[in-house]
């Protein structure tokens, strides 16, 4: 059996252009283009990648991005007083606090700083408990690529065992809830989980978001799995996942590379989000 390759390159350029087109007509229409704030605190070489991506992908869609990078030494009350007024501009329709923050700034309270209707990442308790009570929300983007990726290659759900491993609010959480949704089994696996490999050879689909590199090996992958790898592992070699891709696929139906796989969709997610977000607010 040929294990596919979920693209997210692919689709996630999809999402690009089509969303390029629907600016383009705001623009053309004379309307004020979807903005996005991104804050940077620090300098965080993996951060700044981040943010380099998201303001590139901001630009080549046409939104308007607004970039604030503050010094390590910026204090908490400069950080939350940054936000009021981001959440007061009406240029601004998303706000993107890029984490993790410099460790003297509490992360809890600037997350809740942000007004749930600009909170672009979809980390703001009142949207993260909207998704849990299966309510309209805003989704956080890299649970949400992920979703998009299965939809759009038709990997059926309902009915399906589907293991998570981690249980991150920003990963792990909220896409075991959007799989519950779609009437999967699920289970949550962490790093108390006992008989990791037992659990995860039950999956029909395995998402895999520990943050460490080559962690799920073939053995622990059930024949015919749909293998979802969220992990960015950064070694001299070079960006790896947390699925050891070259054994794991020899036993996968589909899997996602790293990079090319989830990476992509999470940042076309960020501006279908900024998009929703300035729709509702227009
Ligand atoms: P995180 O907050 O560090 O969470 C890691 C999770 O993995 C935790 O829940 C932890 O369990 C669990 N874990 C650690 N060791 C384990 C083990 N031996 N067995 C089972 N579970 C274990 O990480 P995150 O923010 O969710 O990110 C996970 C990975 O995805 C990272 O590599 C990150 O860089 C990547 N990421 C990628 C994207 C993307 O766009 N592709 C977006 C976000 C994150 P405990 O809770 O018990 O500690």
């Amino acid at each position: 059996m040929e294990c596919k390759i979920l693209d997210g390159k692919k689709v996630a350029s999809e999402v690009r252009e089509r969303i390029a087109v629907m600016v383009k007509e705001i623009r053309e229409s004379g309307k004020v283009p979807p903005g996005l704030a991104v804050v940077l605190v620090g300098d965080n070489p993996a951060s700044k990648v981040y943010v380099g991506q998201k303001e590139k992908a901001c630009k080549e869609v046409g939104f308007e991005s607004f970039l604030y990078h503050l010094p390590e030494a910026t204090t908490q009350e400069e950080l939350l007083n940054l936000v009021g007024q981001l959440n007061e501009d009406p240029n601004v329709h998303g706000i993107l606090v890029q984490l993790p923050l410099p460790k003297h700034l509490n992360e809890t309270e600037v997350i809740e700083a942000i007004r749930p209707e600009k909170d672009v990442d979809g980390f703001h308790p009142m949207n993260l408990g909207k998704l849990v009570a299966g309510l309209p929300c805003t989704v956080p983007c890299t649970p949400k690529g992920i979703m998009h990726l299965l939809e759009y290659y038709g990997i059926e759900i309902e009915g399906k065992n589907a293991v998570v491993v981690g249980r991150s609010n920003i990963v792990g959480k909220p896409v075991a809830h959007l799989l519950l949704q779609k009437n999967a089994t699920v289970t949550i696996c962490h790093s108390r989980t006992r008989n990791l490999e037992d659990i995860t050879k039950e999956a029909d689909i395995l998402v895999v978001a520990a943050g460490k590199p080559h962690f799920v090996t073939q053995h622990m992958v059930k024949k015919g799995a749909v293998v979802v790898d969220v992990g960015i592992n950064r070694l001299e070699s070079g960006l790896v996942g947390d699925v050891d891709f070259d054994g794991v696929r020899l036993r996968a139906s589909w899997i996602t590379p790293v990079p090319g796989g989830v990476g992509p969709m999470t940042i076309a997610m960020l501006l279908e989000n900024t998009l929703e977000m300035y729709e509702r607010f227009s």
